[in-house]
């Protein structure tokens, strides 16, 4: 949230405008001698507007502008490299305040618009089969790092103003970098900014327990998605290793805990992997596993890469592994590839440049 540069308040931090709250930006007017209605004015502008220079903000007295610019800055991702796939899906390359790079993904017509986007630097999940867990966790986001890639992928993508999806599916592991995450939802979802509706917005874990935990407590309810693999501990510790930690059943139990909204279930992402977890016993085992949840299934034929020890089952057997969850009545989906030609698939962000660069 604040940073330190030697200009504008000598004794304060500045701060990252776009990081904030609204009730937090309300407090910084207030700090400023300012009524607090001007805080929900700047709220607007930089989350509804796309205000990213207080100049521009023209209904703010001219006075305030100037102390907003002596006191912080609206902080954005910027964009590096943007490629768009043959099926149309776009990766962004961002850079941060600090040089660091993440990604962000533009899936269309799922059939909804969709924003993929991460919550850290690297991941320190170290899922086996995922490019990004090679990384290890470089930092977390900030909040404002969090938000300022939807509001550069809406503007990009000319779909601000409408309505669109966010999947926190990106780099990262939400649950590890909690707060900056929760808070990014809270501000997404205000409809004094964007505005996003909580069941627009899908988080995505691999079974950090303790924050599924708080999760459930939250006044904010995303959709949930658990990223499972395995369906044994001896198999996930290896496939999912945060598994050593948090066993299947505790995993489970939680979600059988889980509050969802009316209609609402909770989505296990199971990537396949060839002759590793996509047997027939497998499938049934995931049956068993599910039992009492309000569970559907989204299989992942992996995205093959290198440096990854694991290659994609052919299709026949990925409609054979569905075929027995159907037939034991659990839904089931398998996810299409988006983005595969310019990797932009789960699994295969930003380690090229990472290994390369930093
Ligand atoms: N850390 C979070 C969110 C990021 S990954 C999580 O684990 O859920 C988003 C999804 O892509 C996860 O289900 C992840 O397991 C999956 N994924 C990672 N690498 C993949 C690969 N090579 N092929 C297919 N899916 C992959």
């Amino acid at each position: 949230m604040a940073c330190t540069v030697e200009q504008g308040s000598p004794q304060l931090p500045l701060l990252d405008f776009s990081a904030l709250e609204r009730h937090e930006l309300e407090d910084a007017v207030v700090a400023l001698g300012l009524p607090r209605f001007r805080g929900r004015q700047i709220f607007h502008w930089i989350h509804q507007r796309d205000g990213r220079d207080f100049a521009t903000m023209t209904n703010l007295p001219q006075g305030l502008r100037q102390a907003l610019a002596a006191r912080g800055s609206i902080v954005e991702p910027v964009l590096d490299v943007k490629q768009v796939s043959t099926d149309g899906t776009t990766k962004f390359l961002l850079q941060l305040a600090d040089r660091r790079r993440i990604e962000a993904v533009y899936i269309p017509d799922t059939p909804a618009q969709t924003f993929c986007i991460s919550t850290q630097v690297g991941c320190a999940m170290a899922c086996g089969f995922c490019l990004t867990g090679k990384m290890s966790l470089v930092r977390h986001l900030t909040a404002g790092e969090i938000v300022g890639q939807v509001r550069t992928l809406a503007r990009e993508t000319g779909l601000a103003g409408t309505a669109f999806n966010i999947v926190l599916m990106g780099m990262g592991e939400p649950l590890h970098n909690y707060d900056a995450t929760m808070k990014a939802l809270r501000i997404l979802t205000d409809k004094e900014g964007l505005g996003v509706p909580p069941r627009r917005i899908t988080l995505s874990t691999v079974g950090v327990v303790p924050g599924l935990k708080r999760l459930a407590q939250e006044a904010i309810m995303p959709n949930l998605a658990i990223s499972l693999h395995a369906t044994t501990d001896e198999q996930r510790d290896v496939l999912a290793p945060i598994n050593r930690k948090y066993k299947l059943q505790e995993l489970m139990d939680a979600c059988r805990e889980f509050p969802l909204r009316r209609r609402s279930r909770i989505t296990f992402e199971y990537v396949l992997l060839d002759h590793v977890n996509d047997t027939p016993e497998d499938a049934r085992r995931l049956v068993r596993l599910l039992d009492g949840i309000q569970a559907k299934v989204n299989l992942l034929p992996l995205n093959e890469a290198e440096g990854i020890p694991y290659k994609r089952p052919s299709d026949e057997r990925v409609n054979a592994f569905a075929a027995i969850l159907a037939d034991h009545d659990v839904t089931v989906s398998v996810r299409k590839s988006r983005g595969r030609d310019i990797r932009a698939a789960c699994g295969q962000l930003l380690v090229e440049k990472a290994l390369e660069g930093e």
